[in-house]
């Protein structure tokens, strides 16, 4: 083990005192990392439990390993530009195999980060999966641990359809996995992942299918930059079909999709599932610790991150916010912490899931910040909301340094205001470097920044941020 680190491999023999603690977390990913580090860090006694690896999603089939292939998605526009701006490079050739090695490589060194931070911290890291055999008590590999307090911090998995054939497909876990760029890939879903990775997957020479079942992708975020993302996906050759998986097949080695309308759509190399995801309640038997549920089986909690049984918790996407994101589940853990370790109140320590930014790494990004204009309509009333609209062109892709026949991006952005004063409530743009530049901006909107503070800040030219302080 890294330098530092307790490691608990369950073994049989332990002492009453040595499997007691202030906190144990179960699950080391985003959220139970981040609050066990912050408990400890208040100098309690902490103990993590893990049954995968240390980071848990977003470390090993989520954010990071997606960031590497949106970035080499990135890369491979770049070279296809590169003609525009008077570079002679020749044939460009992909590589899969070579980054995806480099990739597990990055994913493997930051697995031993993670556990010498646990270590580094003092917290104790126990193997294994965990199952409650009581309130505040769980067995993990025959032994048993209790602690104080408990925090649940399992996450979710992707969800699968009840189908015949649900077995041909991947899900984004085994998109991971794969070792080579498949030929012709359907994408089932309209999330988050269904349109990074089938623009990932495009964009690195497979041909792509999006089979979405209602009307247009991300459903939920400001039509103006879902419709601008459709627009700039098919120019990149991403085939949007309507309809809704039935069957899987395995035909001459090839996937053969029934749809429920029907129609055979026949050829795949690859049927990859996004349809969202459920949390990972299952193993925990949570019913010894008399921890309630919601129908869907996240875990039922009040604004504190308490469930129903006393000194257990749960955060992350285990509790199904509809914020299901990285910093969401970090931020609510080290708030949970600050409150059972440091004294602080519960009005500072619960967690606000509004005006959460959040970055769609599609190609190009989407990157939003708090209401749509429907959603500011409905809530504050067509007389109190105002919106200001900008499109133009940034300037890499300027008509003079496109590459013959590239298409000429757009980037976008809306500002939905209310009341006499314009404060703003969402922010809603796609575009070349979007997912850069909201970060600093939500900031601003968080602290009820208002259009007229947007329009007195001087603006840093040239930039595609200027445009945001510029808008009539
Ligand atoms: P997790 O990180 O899932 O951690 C839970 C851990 O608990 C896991 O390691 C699991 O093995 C462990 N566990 C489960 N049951 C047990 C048990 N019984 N005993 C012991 N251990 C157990 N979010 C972003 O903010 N930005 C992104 O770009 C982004 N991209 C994503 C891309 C993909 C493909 C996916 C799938 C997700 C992405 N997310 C992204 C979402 C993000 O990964 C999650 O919101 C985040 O990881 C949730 O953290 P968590 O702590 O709730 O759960
Ligand atoms: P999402 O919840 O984003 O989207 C899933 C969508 O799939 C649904 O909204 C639904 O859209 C559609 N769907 C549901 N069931 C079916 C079905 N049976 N057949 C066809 N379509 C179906 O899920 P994802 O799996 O994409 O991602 C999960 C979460 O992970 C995200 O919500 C996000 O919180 C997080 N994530 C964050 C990322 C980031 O920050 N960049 C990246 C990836 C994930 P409809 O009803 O319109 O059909």
């Amino acid at each position: 083990p890294p330098r530092g680190l307790r490691v608990r491999a369950s073994a049989p023999i332990l002492s009453e005192t040595g499997s007691h603690f202030d906190y144990l977390v179960i699950g080391g990913g985003s959220g139970g990392i981040a609050s066990a580090r912050r408990a400890a860090a208040h100098g309690a006694k902490v103990a993590v439990v893990e049954r995968e690896r240390l980071g848990g999603t977003c470390v090993n089939v989520g954010c990071v390993p997606k960031k590497v292939m949106f970035n080499t998605g990135s890369m491979m526009q770049f070279l296809h530009q590169a003609k525009g701006y008077g570079f002679d490079i020749g044939e460009i050739k992909f590589s899969w195999p070579e980054i995806k090695r480099r990739r597990d490589d990055y994913v493997k060194r930051l697995n031993g980060i993670y556990a010498n931070n646990l270590g580094n911290s003092g917290v104790t890291f126990i193997k294994g999966e965990a199952k409650f055999t009581g309130p505040k008590e769980v067995e993990v590999g025959g032994v048993k641990y209790s602690g104080d307090n408990v925090l649940i911090a399992v996450g979710g998995k992707p969800a699968a359809p009840d189908i015949p054939g649900v077995e041909l497909a991947l899900d984004s876990n085994g998109f991971f996995e794969l070792e080579e760029l498949p030929a012709k890939v359907v994408v089932v879903g309209s999330g988050y992942i269904a349109v990074e990775l089938a623009g990932i997957l495009q964009i690195l020479g497979s041909e792509v299918e999006l089979l979405i079942r209602g009307d247009r992708p991300l459903k939920n975020m400001e039509s103006m930059v879902t419709d601008q993302l459709v627009l700039e996906m098919k120019e990149e050759g991403v085939q949007f079909v309507k309809g809704e998986l039935a069957e899987i097949k395995e035909e001459d080695g090839k996937k053969t999709l029934t749809l429920k309308s029907g129609e055979v759509k026949k050829g795949y190399d690859l049927v990859l599932l996004a349809i969202g995801r459920v949390p990972v309640t299952d193993s925990l038997n949570l019913a010894a610790a008399g921890i309630d549920t919601t129908q869907a089986g996240h875990i039922c909690v009040d604004k504190a991150a308490r469930t129903s049984a006393e000194g257990v918790y749960a955060v992350g996407d285990v509790i199904g916010t509809g914020v299901d994101l990285t910093p969401t589940a970090i931020a609510a853990g080290r708030l949970l912490s600050d409150r059972l370790f440091a004294g602080l109140p519960e009005e500072e320590t619960c967690m606000d899931y509004e005006m959460v930014p959040t970055v769609v790494f599609s190609h190009p990004p989407l990157a939003v910040v708090g209401l749509t204009e429907a959603q500011a309509i409905e809530r504050y009333g067509a007389d109190d909301v105002t919106v200001h609209k900008t499109t133009f062109v940034n300037m890499q892709y300027v008509r003079e340094v496109l590459a013959e026949g590239q298409y000429q991006p757009k980037t976008m952005a809306k500002l939905v205001c209310v009341g006499a004063e314009q404060r703003i409530v969402g922010l809603h743009m796609i575009g070349l470097a979007v997912d850069e530049i909201l970060q600093g901006f939500a900031v601003a909107i968080k602290m009820g920044a208002t259009k007229a503070d947007f329009d007195s800040v001087v603006a840093i030219h040239p930039t595609s941020a200027e445009e945001l302080v510029t808008i009539p």
